[in-house]
């Protein structure tokens, strides 16, 4: 289901070109074009869908491929293997594109929060 006015639905429809890491019939992963870690992907579902609070029982099954892709995507990592997930939820916690997505940030520090 595509937004016309969604950055992330023109980079889903290959409107707008982005970085691609990964592909299924469900998700694009994307490097972020501003990264905040020296790898920072982010895992976006390709149905339009505003946030977590958006999200109904029957996106069960793609919530779940979500952190399956982040699993899928770590297996790449040096050891250990570390990596954050963050996902904002709102204006007031720093969300700026309002499709549902989730950071995928590693190497580097990351223990302030
Ligand atoms: P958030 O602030 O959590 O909504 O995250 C949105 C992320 O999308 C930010 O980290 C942006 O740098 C990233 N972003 C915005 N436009 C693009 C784009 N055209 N290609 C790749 N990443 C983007």
């Amino acid at each position: 289901m595509k937004n016309p006015t969604c950055i992330f639905c023109k980079i889903i429809a290959k409107e707008v070109p982005a970085q691609i890491i990964a592909e299924t019939n469900d998700i694009l992963v994307i490097n972020d074009i501003a990264p905040k870690a020296p790898i920072h992907y982010l895992i976006i579902p390709k149905n339009h869908i505003a946030d977590v609070k958006s999200l109904q029982d029957t996106d069960v099954e793609l919530a779940g491929k979500m952190l399956l892709m982040a699993k899928q995507l770590s297996q790449v990592l040096p050891e250990p293997r570390a990596f954050k997930l963050v996902m904002n939820n709102g204006a007031a916690v720093g969300q700026s594109v309002f499709h549902i997505h989730c950071h995928f940030l590693a190497g580097k520090q990351m223990t302030d929060f």
